[in-house]
């Protein structure tokens, strides 16, 4: 029989994203002996994968697929991203490195009057929430992005948005949370979990840990984890892809949608215009992800039609990622009911720009400075 060694600490994070790593920054900043445990390489799923869009306003396919009654439920989420974007702003300083966090501001196209009269609808309800998208016509919205395709008729803009630079984030954050402490194991996967007496056993290759309190920041495999407890949390994980482009002279400032489709585009500092908004990825039969190029194809397209000289790009390299997805767009967050001291810190689909404020605010749950009911509206589990 195998004697598993035991590691015993205040608190356990599952998962090395930006999420957990910096859950366990904040716990460990507030004196707390963290474990982070992680399945491969901290940072190299969803977190180091992502487009770096740091969003805010209503994503308009969503919007145009769901309709008003959807948004206005998912409304108060928006207070949230906006206090995590605020958080975005101010991480640059706490890391001490440069992240390309820049505030430029997001705009969606429109190309006919019925996607200008989604644009007003939906920045009516983000208003209610403190979110001011202005409704542009044509000459304002080429005042301010002169790049746009002539096809334009006027768009949405959020001053709010922007964009960081993803590559850099995840290593930022890995070496403060070293310096901060945080006790890591990689290559280390939470194979098993089980309520003990006083809080929970994690079971992985390299030990057993146990703590009165565990969080689960497993991204795209939160689910698995939350049902080693016998418990069902409805995300999932969808296989996504992504398309960088050569480096070109400064052209598009803005974060850029299109209502006519998936589609998002900045151009990152080194000049290269990355291209993504939500097309799939393709899966083999081993279950890996591969670039599709019916995506591609469309995803570039789609830019193109938005942004002409995108056109005359060349694409140097795709890449895929599993994005965490709830069915509708609410985080996941919050002590789960019928599991004491198991938090669940879970900010689906754009979890980039929600990182920030979902881990400040998983690190006071677990400190017991706010509770999961302080979260309604916009976590499920405290509705
Ligand atoms: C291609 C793509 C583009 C995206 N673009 C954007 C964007 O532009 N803006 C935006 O805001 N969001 C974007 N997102 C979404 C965003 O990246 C994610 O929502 C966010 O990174 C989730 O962070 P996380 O830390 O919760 O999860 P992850 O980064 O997925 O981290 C979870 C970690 O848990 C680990 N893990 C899993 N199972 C176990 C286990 N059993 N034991 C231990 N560890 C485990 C995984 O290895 C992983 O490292 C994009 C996602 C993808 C895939």
């Amino acid at each position: 029989m195998t004697i598993l060694k035991m590691r015993k600490a205040d608190v356990i994070v599952i998962g090395g994203g930006i999420t957990g790593m910096m859950t366990a920054w904040n716990l460990a900043d507030a004196g707390r002996d963290v474990v982070l445990l992680e399945s491969g390489e901290l940072g190299a799923q969803a977190s180091g994968a992502n487009a770096g869009s740091l969003h805010l306003q209503i994503q308009y396919p969503e919007f145009a697929k769901f309709g008003e009654d959807w948004a206005r439920d998912y409304g108060p989420c928006l207070g949230f991203l906006k206090d995590s974007l605020a958080l975005w702003q101010d991480l640059s300083r706490r890391t001490g490195e440069d992240l390309g966090v820049k505030m430029g501001g997001g705009i969606v196209v429109a190309q006919t009057g019925a996607e200008m009269a989604l644009i007003a609808a939906k920045a009516r309800i983000e208003a209610k929430h403190g979110v001011e998208t202005q409704v542009l016509d044509r000459a304002a919205l080429f005042e301010i992005a002169p790049y746009l395709s002539d096809a334009a008729i006027g768009g949405g803009y959020c001053a709010m948005e922007g964009k960081a630079n993803t590559l850099r984030v995840t290593p930022a954050i890995q070496a403060c949370i070293e310096r901060a402490g945080v006790h890591i194991l990689r290559d280390c996967a939470a194979t098993a979990l089980e309520a003990v007496h006083g809080g929970y056993c994690v079971t992985t290759p390299q030990g057993q840990f146990q703590a009165p309190k565990v969080v689960n920041a497993a991204g795209a495999s939160a689910g698995k984890i939350a049902a080693m407890l016998g418990l069902q949390i409805d995300i999932d994980g969808f296989p996504l892809q992504v398309t960088a482009t050569e480096p070109v002279a400064p052209l598009i400032p803005h974060l850029i949608y299109s209502a006519a489709g998936k589609l998002s585009l900045k151009q990152a500092p080194n000049g290269g215009c990355i291209i993504g908004g939500g097309w799939p990825a393709a899966r083999r039969g081993d279950g890996s992800l591969a670039t599709d190029p019916v995506s591609l194809t469309g995803n570039m397209a789609m830019a193109a039609g938005v942004v002409p000289r995108v056109g005359q790009m060349r694409a140097l390299r795709s890449w895929t990622a599993w994005v965490n997805g709830t069915p509708d767009w609410r985080p996941i967050l919050g002590e789960l009911p019928g599991a004491t001291g198991f938090y669940l810190a879970l900010f689906p689909w754009v979890g980039f720009s929600g990182a920030p404020m979902t881990a400040k605010v998983t690190a006071e749950l677990v400190l017991d400075q706010r509770d999961t009911a302080s979260l309604k509206g916009v976590s499920v589990l405290a509705d």
